[in-house]
């Protein structure tokens, strides 16, 4: 953050937080003159994944966005710490428990746009216009192909197929992705339906949870098991790098689970019409490609071409759950995760 371009109050509030540490900032930024027009992006989204986009921006309208990153969670609690001195402009997330989480703490500001409604499909945005996906993200069945036939799978139950026992890997129940999942599972099997399944998942675990997706895919491509459940850009990620080259992914005929990065306003955005002009520039169709396509995810606008990596892994029916229910839910997903055994 540029303390130059900072008036007196906001450079007391800056002063405080690069006292106590939060964030990080791109320190190879030139320190942007008090003339240069930019808003402020607090972002979950990690820097290799917004860096390029923002300076696309800033050559093609002069608008330097600048940026901090940290988990959704502490950037959430640094809005609310800083209220109405807030420096940002805009919330990035990758969660859609999370944007929820924020328009509920009264963190985002409703905005009204034809440009936003008409390019983001009304399951991947707020209903009352709080934020809006960026970009889908599926977290599906992965397997190996040379042990597992993908005829023999039929949905996300298949994980709990006792023929797989001992051949699963999934990640922590901690991880929010995993938690969105099955509370959006809740939305459309019911609790009980969706505990039971858990429950088999649990039952067939090779190896303790992971920490995270790549590892999973990693230990998978290794033999350490068959089957897991990840977002789909890590399997892009390592494809790209010809690596995990015999897992591929599953979609399930009953929909596949989708959960966005997105975006919001925020409450007391002071650039407010410069942070919606520049979310209107994020889901034109011409940035879509990019902004999905440099982590191997899928644009949230129709009729956008897709990374050619992830082309191959074949179109998949998005489960038409709105994503709100993955923060609506939240709650009841970890308590039934814990009842059901998953660390
Ligand atoms: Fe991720």
């Amino acid at each position: 953050m540029s303390i130059a371009s900072l008036s007196p109050s906001r450079l007391l509030i800056a002063s405080v937080l690069l006292l106590v540490g939060c964030g990080s900032e791109p320190s190879d930024s030139p320190q942007p003159s008090s003339s240069t027009p930019e808003i402020v992006v607090y972002s979950e989204r990690r820097e290799p994944l917004i860096e390029p986009i923002f300076e696309r921006y800033r050559r093609e309208t002069g608008i330097r966005v600048r940026f901090v990153t940290d988990t959704g969670t502490a950037l959430i609690e640094r809005l609310a710490a800083e209220g109405a001195r807030t420096p940002a402009d805009l919330f990035l997330s990758v969660d859609a428990g999370t944007l929820w989480l924020a328009a509920e703490r009264g963190l985002l500001a409703p905005v009204r746009s034809a440009k936003l409604e008409a390019a983001v499909p009304a399951h991947l945005r707020d209903p009352e216009g709080r934020w809006f996906g960026l970009s889908q993200r599926a977290r599906t069945i992965v397997y190996a192909r040379d042990r597992v036939d993908p005829a023999r799978l039929s949905g996300l139950e298949s994980l709990g197929d006792p023929a797989f026992r001992g051949r699963v890997c999934l990640r922590t129940s901690k991880k929010v992705y995993n938690q969105s999942l099955v509370a959006m599972a809740i939305e459309r099997l019911g609790e009980e339906a969706t505990e039971a399944m858990v429950r088999a998942w649990v039952a067939n675990l090779a190896a303790p949870p992971f920490a995270d997706d790549t590892q999973l895919i990693l230990s998978l491509a290794a033999g350490q098991c068959d089957l897991g459940l990840v977002n789909t850009y890590y399997l892009g990620r390592l494809h790209a790098e010809g690596r995990a080259t015999q897992v591929w992914p599953y979609f399930p005929p009953e929909g596949t689970h989708v959960n966005v990065s997105g975006a919001g306003i925020t409450a007391h955005a002071p650039r407010p019409d410069a942070a919606l002009a520049f979310l209107e520039w994020l889901v034109s169709p011409e940035v879509q490609a990019d902004f999905a396509g440099l982590n191997f995810e899928y644009p949230v606008r129709e009729g956008v071409a897709l990374s050619p990596i992830i082309e191959r892994y074949g179109v998949f029916r998005p489960d038409p759950v709105h994503v709100v229910v993955a923060g609506k839910r939240q709650a009841q997903a970890v308590a039934l995760m814990d009842r059901a055994g998953w660390r």
